[in-house]
């Protein structure tokens, strides 16, 4: 049984709890879903969280907005995490893939909302290219004016959903002023004539990922989110609220790898006697459980100062981020060497969640680029 007792933690509403009980209790009967064909995985999770309502705060309700709550997103990562990394995926993308247009979208782009929120289209964020990863102000995909609408050129890599996404939010250079002032966000449907998927990428824990390919794609000004030459804000606000809910995500992996090394510690038997009662298993615990708990601290944290109407949160989102994905490597490693031949065996849980971490460390800011911001914050 999971540890729970961080849900009375002051961070929380009672709503946050009993949300946190019922997803739950959800998820043990719906979760994992079969992973043998990961696209169609996840348009059945998206369906599947859609219908019965867990996808309603990835997004705004247009027609009644009120701002995000990092503090239910962050809850909803780390329990969707606990049970299954596919379902978290889904999860996460409809709310990173529709951020730009909960926080700066017209009613039109709005629309699409309606839709997310309720499991009957997919969204995804296409910002990363081939010559810019981490150096996102160096993106070389333009967007030229031309009569009353843009046309795209370019590659973007690496797009979570691509394949089976409905809509990218695409971020191109319009040229307003060099370097990160001169990029715009757009809006594009993943029909619009000229967007291909250039490569399907396959990656050690497989989720959709592609690279993408735009040739004279063809938008209409309304297509544009926020001001022309604004996207690389956009970008970064949509990252200070998403980034603490990956630390989020990682916590649910560390959360399951602990209670899955309990239940193998105190089944097993080593040496006549429970393999818990060897100190050095117990060191391997004691560290696992003091990381957790203190990733959880920091991932609520920056989720409740958002959440309490901070306008930015990027050193509190970048400490949860690089802390808890960086400790629940470790913690999943521990959890791996506590179960021996079994962590390595293929099909394992702790063997998948060895594989399911990595990639966090890496995406929406590498761990050392998180450790750049806090430096710059601090010494600020
Ligand atoms: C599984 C997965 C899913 C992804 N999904 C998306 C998505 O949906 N949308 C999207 O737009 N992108 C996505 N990405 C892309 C991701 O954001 C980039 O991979 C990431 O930003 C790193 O960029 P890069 O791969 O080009 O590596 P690079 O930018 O080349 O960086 C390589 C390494 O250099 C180091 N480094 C970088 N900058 C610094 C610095 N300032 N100081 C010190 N060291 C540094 C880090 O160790 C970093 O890992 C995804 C990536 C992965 C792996």
């Amino acid at each position: 049984m999971p540890d729970r007792s961080f849900l009375a933690w002051p961070f929380f509403d009672d709503r946050h709890r009993a949300l946190a009980d019922r997803l739950d209790a959800w998820c043990a009967d719906n979760l994992p879903v079969d992973h043998h064909d990961v696209d169609a995985a996840c348009r059945t999770l998206v369906k599947k969280l859609g219908k019965d309502g867990w996808l309603r705060p990835t997004a705004i309700d247009p027609d009644d907005p009120s701002p995000l709550d990092v503090r239910t997103l962050c809850l909803t990562r780390e329990t969707l995490a606990r049970h299954d990394g596919l379902a978290d995926f889904a999860f996460a993308m409809q709310g990173l893939g529709t951020g730009a247009i909960s926080l700066f979208g017209t009613a039109e782009h709005q629309h699409w909302l309606t839709r997310t929120r309720a499991g009957e289209a997919i969204a995804a964020f296409a910002l990363s290219e081939p010559r810019s990863g981490s150096d996102v102000a160096n993106m070389d995909m333009a967007a030229r004016r031309e009569g009353d609408g843009y046309m795209l050129s370019g590659e973007k890599t690496w797009i979570s959903n691509g394949g089976i996404a409905d809509f990218y939010v695409t971020f191109a250079r319009t040229g307003e002023a060099p370097g990160a002032k001169g990029i715009s966000a757009f809006l594009v449907p993943a029909d619009a004539n000229g967007l291909q998927i250039a490569e399907r990428l396959d990656v050690i824990a497989p989720h959709p990922l592609a690279r993408l390919s735009f040739e004279d794609v063809r938008v209409p000004a309304s297509a544009i989110i926020g001001k022309p030459g604004d996207g690389f804000r956009i970008a970064m606000s949509v990252l200070d609220v998403f980034r603490s809910t990956v630390g989020a995500a990682a916590l649910g992996f560390a959360r399951r790898a602990l209670d899955e090394s309990v239940k193998r510690a105190t089944e097993r038997q080593l040496f006549g006697a429970p393999m818990a009662e060897l100190q050095m298993v117990q060191g391997h615990i004691a560290d696992m459980a003091l990381d957790v708990d203190a990733a959880a601290l920091l991932v609520y944290r920056a989720a409740w100062t958002k959440d309490m109407g901070a306008p930015r949160v990027t050193r509190e989102a970048a400490m949860a981020k690089l802390f808890a994905t960086d400790r629940a490597q470790d913690v999943i490693d521990r959890a791996v060497q506590l179960h021996g031949g079994d962590g390595v065996r293929r099909g394992h849980i702790v063997e998948s969640l060895y594989r399911e971490i990595r990639a966090l460390r890496i995406y929406e800011g590498a761990s050392d680029v998180q450790k750049v911001i806090i430096a710059r914050q601090t010494i600020a």
